[in-house]
């Protein structure tokens, strides 16, 4: 199944526009909106919140994220146990 080039979302019947590039790539736009956007005013998908690519993105960069927090969780916590063991030496 096809996948709209801008949104993401799948080809329906009788929908949308296949646009042949000259470099012979075969893009499908699913509404006037996506090829608009794309082609027309030349917008990111990945910054427009109702595209596919968007939420890829902000998944991505939230599971970076969590990382980073696992990370300085991880390093508090041993933190905390090494000035519990220098207290209990108190
Ligand atoms: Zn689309």
């Amino acid at each position: 199944m096809v996948k709209c080039y801008f949104c993401g979302c799948e080809e329906s019947p009788m929908r949308g526009v296949h646009l042949i590039t000259n470099l012979g790539a075969i893009e499908y736009y699913c509404s006037s909106k996506c090829r608009k956007n794309a082609l027309k005013l030349k917008r990111d998908k990945r910054k427009l919140k109702w595209t596919v690519a968007y939420r890829e993105t902000k998944s991505r960069i939230a599971a970076s994220h969590a990382h980073i927090a696992a990370a300085k969780a991880a390093e508090e916590a041993s933190a905390r146990s090494v000035k519990k063991g220098k207290d209990a030496q108190k």
